[in-house]
């Protein structure tokens, strides 16, 4: 007699052991998907405080302005002085816990209650998402730099040695420490490796040049020709912040267009609201009297070169060959991003996905990035779930095809390389918008359709106002709707 059909039993849940490199926004997110789902946590942060970026601090790296040697003394925070966010924080916050004025980030005497408030704000909220879910003493190990992080033995990826020493004093092998863990969620950031701007000349250059990653207050540059290269947020940012004090501030652009005749190679304009601001097409060249020429011939001899251009992705702890390669700000290989097949679900990486737009205005180039924080936490949401076997991948041979597929599709539709996580360049190819695919891992609601359509119209503010989009808007109707989205989560 046949035995009665039954319903599969539902996976035992497996509660794992895990480390979290960083606590930054993703490192606690990602604490806090792992604590829910059951798992044990310990999050190792370099720094004596968690918050990451949004950690400012006065500090830079002055023996290495360029930040050209990585393993030089690294200052993490690329954070300057007057930053105030490029989203509105309704938008901003991760999105089940709201980044509100007067509470989840505001409140208390020097609260800062702007839209686009400044960067101590958002470290507030960032504490008070930490106290809130328990993230603290216990979980967080502050001043603990990760330095190697390898799989045990059988290299099956059931188990991960993580390697830590005391950040402030790295030689002191008596405080280095090895645990084995099960699984290790990689949340160490993406802005700190700088990115040089690469012309003729460049390295011979006699002046002084260092990257927007060490700029801080525009005080240094009280009377002095500055050549800023590069346009997207942190050098519109900082080309308004200097022209306060220098004599001139000349942008460098590589994507300036007029929107008339769509010239990419704009001649060099003074900038319609600020004197001592000139927007140049990119530069030609550097020269040894001191020179900077601008691909239009128009020549100036600047005290210093800021490079504005962006960082690179850096993974020092992961020495070990075959767990993933980083070449040109590609981390490979990766199933969606997150997980090397090879070794699944046992490393995984948060935050790698970004989607970078840029939207030419007269004289303006806004560059778009996604929403972070939400991405993290559905990130955080899908691999802790994938940990406890609530979640399943697919295959190894699956996972691998799956990441090839996509390379290829890159490569043959002409993407460089260094977009492979650039989810604008590559939108066409990945079909579904990534977020809402991770959402509908974890079965959990995607990005709120008001925060999309905040997102876009910021974004349409920004073009219309690139001056002022942080001050002055229109969409109100959306704030009332997010604050109404707020008020319906609370318990
Ligand atoms: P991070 O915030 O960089 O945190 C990573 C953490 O990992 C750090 O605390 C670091 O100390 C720690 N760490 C690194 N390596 C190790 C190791 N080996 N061992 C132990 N700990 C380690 N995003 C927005 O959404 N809105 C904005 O307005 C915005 N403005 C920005 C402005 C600037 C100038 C910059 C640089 C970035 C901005 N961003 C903005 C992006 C910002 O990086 C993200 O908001 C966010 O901070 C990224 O979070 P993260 O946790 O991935 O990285």
């Amino acid at each position: 007699m046949a035995e009665p059909s039954q319903a599969p039993s539902p996976p035992i849940p497996r509660r794992v052991n895990a480390a979290v490199i960083g606590a930054g926004p993703a490192g606690l997110v990602a604490a806090r998907e792992l604590r829910r789902e059951g798992h044990s946590v310990t999050v190792f942060e370099k720094g004596s405080q968690i918050g990451g970026t949004w950690v400012y601090t006065p500090e830079f790296e002055s023996d290495d302005p360029l930040g050209i040697d990585p393993t030089r003394p690294v200052v993490h925070s690329s954070m300057y002085e007057s930053l105030r966010t490029n989203l509105p924080r309704e938008v901003m916050g991760f999105m089940d816990y709201p980044f509100v004025a007067g509470g989840g980030g505001g409140g208390g005497v020097d609260a800062d209650g702007r839209r686009f408030p400044g960067h101590r704000e958002v470290l507030r909220y960032l504490e008070e998402f930490a106290r809130e879910f328990g993230i603290g003493e216990g979980i967080v190990r502050l001043e603990r730099e990760v330095v190697n992080v390898a799989p045990v033995e059988d290299g099956s990826g059931r188990s991960w040695k993580v390697t830590s020493v005391n950040s402030n004093n790295k030689e002191a092998v008596e405080e280095m420490e090895e645990e084995v863990f099960d699984a290790v969620v990689v949340c160490n950031g993406h802005h700190s490796q700088p990115r040089i701007a690469d012309f003729p000349g460049v390295k011979s250059w006699p002046g002084k040049q260092i990257h927007s990653h060490n700029y801080r207050t525009p005080q240094p540059f009280k009377d002095q020709v500055v050549v800023l290269i590069g346009h997207a947020p942190s050098g519109a940012d900082l080309s308004i912040n200097i022209a306060g004090v220098a004599k001139q501030v000349h942008v460098a652009s590589t994507t300036v267009v007029d929107p008339n005749n769509n010239n990419i190679n704009y001649p060099s304009q003074s900038h319609p609201t600020f004197p001592n601001i000139w927007i140049h097409p990119m530069v030609e060249k550097a020269c040894g009297d001191g020179s900077v020429v601008f691909r239009d011939g128009v020549t100036v001899f600047p005290d210093i070169i800021i490079h504005c251009t962006g960082y690179t992705f850096h993974f020092p702890f992961i020495r070990t060959a075959g767990i993933v390669t980083v070449e040109d700000s590609s981390v490979r290989p990766l199933y969606k991003h997150v997980f090397p097949p090879a070794w699944a679900p046992g490393i995984s990486f948060v935050g790698l996905p970004h989607r970078i737009k840029y939207v030419f205005f007269f004289f303006c180039v806004c560059k778009i990035k996604t929403l972070l924080f939400p991405l993290f936490e559905l990130q955080s949401k899908w691999i802790s779930g994938v940990l406890s076997g609530r979640i399943s991948l697919p295959s190894e041979e699956e996972m691998m095809r799956d990441a090839n597929d996509f390379y290829s599709a890159i490569q043959a539709a002409g993407v460089p390389t260094r977009h492979t996580h650039n989810m604008l360049a590559t939108a066409a190819l990945e079909g579904d918008d990534y977020s809402d695919w991770v959402a509908a891992q974890c079965q959990c609601r995607g990005v709120e359709s008001w925060r999309r359509g905040m997102f876009l119209a910021s974004r349409s503010n920004g073009q219309a106002r690139p001056e002022t989009f942080r001050d002055e808007w229109e969409d109100g109707e959306l704030v009332i709707e997010a604050h109404r989205y707020f008020a319906s989560l609370k318990p």
